[in-house]
């Protein structure tokens, strides 16, 4: 299941690649000498879960079937346009943060605001419809970030 969800992102032009500089980004002035193998390590671990996967993949669905016209009105106009108001890309996200408790949630918000690297130009890619795309790939980052905290407060230690 997680090739399957790697390979659903790459095809909406995310890599797991991508998503360890955000991790870094996130994490480096917290940790100095922190790699990024260690970033990847954690985005791994995250991908893993049955919960993110069913959320990615849940996520992603919907930008593609918005993207083709597939979807019933008025959700398709709404995910299509990324109402401001709709909310449910974050919603969707959280099932994502949550699974590391609250510094997740934290990095989550921080990078919605900031959009990031890969997260900004998500956002801002036109002709396609990332309205989930983006917050997935900041929801991920954030739960690694919030993994590589856990594990640096037991000592390297990992913690499932
Ligand atoms: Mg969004």
């Amino acid at each position: 299941m997680k090739k399957i969800v790697i390979e659903q992102l790459e095809q909406r032009g995310i890599t797991v690649d991508d998503i360890a500089l955000i991790v870094f980004d996130l994490q480096k002035s917290y940790y100095p000498g922190l790699e990024k193998e260690v970033c990847l390590e954690a985005i791994d671990a995250v991908l893993e879960k049955r919960e993110v996967q069913y959320a990615v993949l849940t996520g992603l669905a919907l930008d593609v079937l918005a993207e083709q016209d597939l979807l019933p009105e008025p959700i398709s106009t709404i995910i299509k346009m990324d109402e401001s108001l709709y909310g449910i890309d974050e919603i969707l996200a959280l099932a994502i943060t949550n699974i590391y408790g609250t510094i997740g949630i934290t990095s989550f918000g921080y990078l919605d605001k900031m959009k990031i690297g890969l997260i900004g130009r998500l956002d801002s890619s036109l002709g396609y419809v990332n309205t989930f795309a983006d917050d997935i790939v900041a929801a991920i980052a954030s739960a690694a970030a919030a993994k590589i905290a856990h594990n640096q407060k037991g000592n390297g230690k990992y913690h499932h």
